[in-house]
């Protein structure tokens, strides 16, 4: 037996209920329950480029359509390094987006979740109703445009704070994580819902050959769901521990990306015939005529890093046209994939646990972000944890 706390307003207060529960979950339930929801929290405040500060803000409020998630880790991102370094958005903002936690308050309208429920969220939810959804353009619906979770300030993610505001149009974004995974699987979501969603735009048939290039945590997502969706996966990466990490991923070869005889190379995987699709998940506009180069007529590359607008580079519009080699881009999560993806990372058929390797507290984020911005020949996936990730020593999980 537990107990847990029944919700009651804006701190979640004292009346106790008993219900049977297991040991496994009591972790999960007792984090809820430190929740007599303070007033003031922990955040990392984006104040310029290159200017994140640990500030005492305000614990966010929620309305009646709203849920209030403890934050338990959040994934650092690339597209949060950009914005941080580059400064393109106006402070001050809280980011973080690959968010998961436990529910500490529901509104009064909210049906579905409880207080106590782990859950993984998207920043990011489509109407579903507008012209672009009708296409399923979801990335480009106004609706999805809008960041739908808060720490405070302009909605920017807010998982880099200890207590997010999930708004009413956020809330088909919340997962429920099972007991048997992690919050940190949970986190992990969103960016494998990106990887899927641009998987699905390519059109690739079982046993084709794709050259995936990049072997960080995005090129890792995609060489382990491609090659469990049947496809040889060439991958390409600087680093030789990289190499080795996507065969271990199920990478068919692994070659070095700074060869150059690359397109050869690449040529020769599929005797002559051309890659059917290249997945450029590094920034690198050279990658990109390499790519072009490879693909068979017909074939696709898809642009999946190059995330800052403004940037030109010479393209052969003969080729596009007469050789019918597509250049595609795949941006942001697709909210239809949401079950499936769930299914991928709780079954562990995708086993995201192994992409982590460090682990940062809040108060360190700037370096975790650092960190990321730079990846060493140990990193992968990076998290921040606020500090009710895990129970502490000696408590029991
Ligand atoms: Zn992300
Ligand atoms: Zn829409």
């Amino acid at each position: 037996m537990c107990v847990v706390p029944v919700e009651t307003g804006h701190s979640v207060r004292p009346m106790w209920l008993k219900i049977p529960v297991s040991p496994a979950c009591l972790w999960s339930k007792l984090s809820s329950v430190s929740a007599t929801i303070p007033k003031t929290m922990r955040a990392v405040v984006y104040r310029g480029a290159n200017d994140l500060r640990v500030e005492a803000v305000p614990v966010p409020r929620i309305g009646s359509g709203e849920i209030l998630v403890q934050v338990g880790v959040c994934g650092v991102c690339p597209t949060d390094i950009k914005k941080v370094q580059y400064g393109t958005q106006t402070p001050p903002r809280i980011y973080g987006h690959e968010t998961a936690g436990t529910i500490v308050q529901v509104g009064a309208r909210v049906r579905g979740w409880s207080v106590g429920d782990r859950v993984g969220l998207h920043h990011h939810v489509p109407c579903l109703d507008c012209h672009c959804c009708r296409h399923r353009a979801f990335a480009q619906c106004e609706t999805y445009k809008r960041t739908g979770i808060t720490a405070g300030f302009e909605p920017a993610g807010g998982g880099y704070a200890e207590y997010v505001r999930v708004m009413d149009f956020c809330l088909p974004g919340v997962v429920k994580i099972p007991a048997k995974n992690s919050l940190e699987e949970g986190a992990m979501l969103e960016p494998v819902n990106t990887v899927l969603k641009g998987i699905r735009s390519l059109s690739l048939l079982k046993g084709d050959t794709v050259w995936v290039a990049g072997a960080g945590p995005i090129g890792l997502l995609f060489i382990g769901m491609l090659s469990a969706l049947g496809m040889r996966v060439v991958a390409t990466d600087l680093m030789e521990s990289r190499r080795q990490l996507a065969r271990r991923w199920g990478a068919w070869k692994a070659l070095d990306g700074a060869d150059v005889n690359l397109v050869d190379a690449l040529r020769a995987t599929t005797r002559g015939r051309g890659l059917d699709a290249a997945v450029v998940c590094v920034p690198v506009d050279a990658v990109v005529a390499q790519a072009q180069a490879a693909l068979r007529g017909g074939g696709t590359t898809l642009l999946f890093a190059h995330t800052l607008r403004g940037k030109l580079a010479p393209v052969d519009l003969g080729v596009i046209c007469v050789d019918e080699k597509g250049v595609m881009g795949s941006y942001s999560s697709d909210f239809t994939l949401q079950k499936e993806v769930a299914r991928w990372v709780f079954s562990r058929r995708l086993d995201v646990r192994k992409l982590i390797t460090h682990r940062f507290p809040l108060e360190e984020t700037a370096a975790a972000v650092a960190l990321a911005a730079r990846p060493t020949e140990e990193s992968l996936k990076i998290l921040v944890e606020s500090g009710f990730a895990r129970p502490k020593a000696g408590s029991a999980r």
